[in-house]
């Protein structure tokens, strides 16, 4: 499996990061290497001082397809979960400086905290509201209708490029409020009310 992750797909955090808001979806890609689970501890790696947390709606591919037009996006996906992209800033912001692949600050080891699911049966696809405690105190807050990229954009987009699989995972973006992780900080993501995601930071 693979996971296909969106960056700035949110114009609140693209602004708090300074960057534009895009026409196209940008795209980078972890490695299955990087997954950790509910309830996993996440270690901060020792290359990065300043590795950010950054809670996001993550999307389950449950059939195989390619060049996927938006209207047929919804049947290839069913779940949704919430997932953190830990993000080395301080490393994502050489690499940009030098017009480098963002892989090295975005794909390492422990880098995609994923949480339990839910079944969309039934559910508005624009009223997906989550949120990331961190120490208890909401930090992220974020619905589905404020991306930039709609679930169904962002399939049609990648299915361009990457035949998408089944079980492939679908970061889809961040809302504004990323900050920097310390050892001791536990992180809670939420969908709705329901706690989805635990993780402490060590
Ligand atoms: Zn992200």
């Amino acid at each position: 499996m693979k996971i296909i992750c969106v960056g700035r797909n949110y114009s609140e955090h693209a602004k708090e990061l300074g960057n534009a808001v895009p026409v196209n979806p940008v795209i980078f890609c972890k490695p299955d290497t990087a997954i950790i689970k509910n309830k996993e501890p996440f270690y901060i790696p020792a290359f990065s001082n300043d590795v950010h947390h950054e809670v996001e709606l993550v999307i389950k591919i449950n059939k195989t397809g390619k060049q996927i037009q938006e209207k047929f996006a919804r049947s290839y996906f069913n779940e949704v979960g919430l997932g953190i992209d830990f993000t080395a800033r301080d490393v994502q912001q050489q690499l940009k400086e030098k017009g480098l692949p963002w892989e090295l600050a975005k794909g390492f080891d422990g880098s995609a905290c994923l949480g339990n699911f839910i079944n969309l049966d039934g559910l508005d696809l624009n009223e997906i509201k989550f949120s990331l405690h961190k120490n208890g105190n909401p930090i992220q807050i974020g619905k589905s209708g404020d991306m930039i990229f709609s679930f169904e954009k962002i399939i049609s987009f990648v299915s361009q490029y990457f035949t998408l699989k089944v079980g492939d995972l679908i970061y889809t973006g961040t809302p504004a409020g990323v900050s920097k992780v310390s050892i001791g900080d536990k992180l809670e993501g939420f969908l709705g009310d329901k706690l989805m995601l635990s993780c402490e930071v060590k």
